[in-house]
């Protein structure tokens, strides 16, 4: 997290939109032949699809906020989770950035960041404020709304909310933060109405089409990026003769397709599963499910008991503490490999587009912890969204965890899952997560800490200076 704000990104986005066929498509060329044109998303760009939960999500918040859902259904959405206080999430429409949901974690609620973009799909009936075209003129140039020219402004608008600013026809001429409340405009003839908030004027494709319209956009990039992906693992192989291969798998997506590339290599590697015992259910059943549909040898190693020591000593795991990562999966594994192999070679689903640190990642290591482990990503240069295509044109079983609104699987209760999320989890997990508060709570009040550090989430920000920066890679 703190990391993503602070270091430079090394790779363009590679995320451009096919106004053809009306899908996203990860290159300069679409596979009908079409030059495609960049969509400006905030870097990293590691851009996925809504799920339905998001489409929900993202379609309430709007219709709270300006009265209509956004998202037509027949429409693919997308998201881009950009550095932010918590969570904050860019939603993605027709190849433009039509507005961004941000949750706050003071009023345990989300708002919607609306762009003038999103005014193409929509017309808002709240929040709404109408001007003559004088004024519209004007504030097309730049300049804010001021109550002169202002012939409309809708009753549901207090101080600092969000607001569409709209021509007596219904276009959309800017979005702003509102300076005055709606009765403080009654009979007002002067003051400062509206500040606008000047976004790129982006150009919006407003039809329908399917994720299977995209993966056939997308047949030339995928085969590539298989292609690819299949000769490094070989070469790996070839240069580290050996070392036996095996599949680091987690039951997440960025796993499942280094595991489905590994098949299409010809090869069948052991699975190697770090169990932390804080995985969700779903996580274990994919693990197993996956195993056994491509009748693969599965390899399970248990961390739990060394977290619950850890946790006496340590307290829980915090964001930039995460002791849990070498105590529940670095530890068995190593043991695990020393026993069974010595040495061994091991295929993981890292990805330079998850942050900034893996962005500067080698795509071979060997983390110090794990001096017996060589580790290599075949999947280093795909995107979110390149995994996302492969999975659905492969039909590949992926962690249905992903289709509820979670974006990274890993330990339920990961001191690194935002604030939305955990609620999220909570809710789905009530006794997992009462458990969880339950140590939470005797752990603190064992050492001092306030109600509020197991409640509200403190106890996942923790000033040290022992951060082990080789603990947060992938192992
Ligand atoms: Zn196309």
């Amino acid at each position: 997290m703190k990391n993503m704000k602070n270091s430079p990104f090394l790779a363009p986005v590679p995320f451009y939109w096919c106004d053809k066929c009306h899908t996203p498509v990860m290159g300069r060329f679409c596979s009908c032949g079409e030059k495609t044109r960049q969509v400006s998303v905030t870097p990293p760009g590691d851009v996925r699809p809504a799920f339905e939960r998001d489409r929900k999500l993202v379609n309430w918040l709007f219709e709270e906020q300006f009265g209509v859902p956004l998202i037509p259904d027949d429409f693919l959405a997308l998201l881009n989770k950009v550095p932010d206080e918590d969570r904050m999430e860019e939603v993605i429409i027709g190849g433009a950035v039509v507005c961004a949901i941000r949750y706050i974690p003071a009023e345990s609620r989300w708002e919607v960041l609306p762009r003038e973009a999103a005014a193409c799909l929509v017309v808002p009936v709240r929040h709404v404020i109408k001007v003559n075209d004088e004024a519209a003129r004007f504030i097309r140039d730049g300049s804010s709304v001021l109550m002169p020219g202002v012939t409309y402004v809708s009753s549901d608008i207090a101080v600092g909310d969000s607001v569409f600013v709209l021509t007596e026809s219904g276009e959309c001429v800017a979005v702003g933060k509102a300076k005055m409340s709606y009765e403080e405009t009654v009979g007002a003839t002067r003051g400062q109405l509206v500040r606008t908030r000047r976004t790129q004027l982006a150009v919006v494709d407003a039809s329908p089409s399917t994720w299977d319209d995209a993966i056939k956009a997308n047949e030339n990039i995928l085969n590539l990026y298989e292609a690819k992906s299949i000769e490094f693992m070989q070469d790996v192989i070839d240069k580290n003769p050996g070392l036996q291969p095996t599949i680091s798998y987690s039951g997440g997506k960025d796993s499942l397709v280094t595991l489905l590339i590994s098949l299409k290599a010809g090869l069948r590697l052991p699975m190697i599963f770090a169990d932390t015992g804080l995985e969700f259910p779903e996580t274990v059943e994919n693990v197993h499910q996956v195993a056994k549909l491509f009748g693969l040898e599965l390899i399970e190693e248990s961390g739990n008991a060394g977290f619950w020591e850890e946790f006496e000593v340590q307290g829980p795991p915090a964001v930039d503490f995460r002791w849990c990562c070498k105590a529940c999966k670095l530890m068995p594994v190593k043991a695990l490999i020393d026993a069974k192999w010595g040495e061994a070679l091991s295929f993981i689903g890292q990805r330079k587009f998850e942050s900034a640190k893996r962005m500067q990642s080698p795509r071979v290591w060997r983390n110090r912890n794990v001096p017996c482990q060589l580790s290599a990503a075949p999947i280093q240069h795909w995107t979110a969204m390149h995994d996302w295509l492969y999975l659905f044109r492969e039909k590949a079983p992926y962690n249905p965890l992903y289709e509820l609104g979670l974006d990274r699987i890993g330990c339920f209760m990961c001191p690194s899952s935002d604030l939305a999320c955990m609620k999220d989890i909570e809710a789905r997990y009530p006794e997992m997560w009462a458990e969880w508060e339950r140590k939470l709570r005797a752990w603190g009040d064992a050492n001092g800490k306030s109600a509020d550090w197991a409640e509200k989430g403190l106890w996942r920000i923790r000033e040290t200076n022992e951060e082990d920066s080789d603990i947060d890679g992938h192992f």
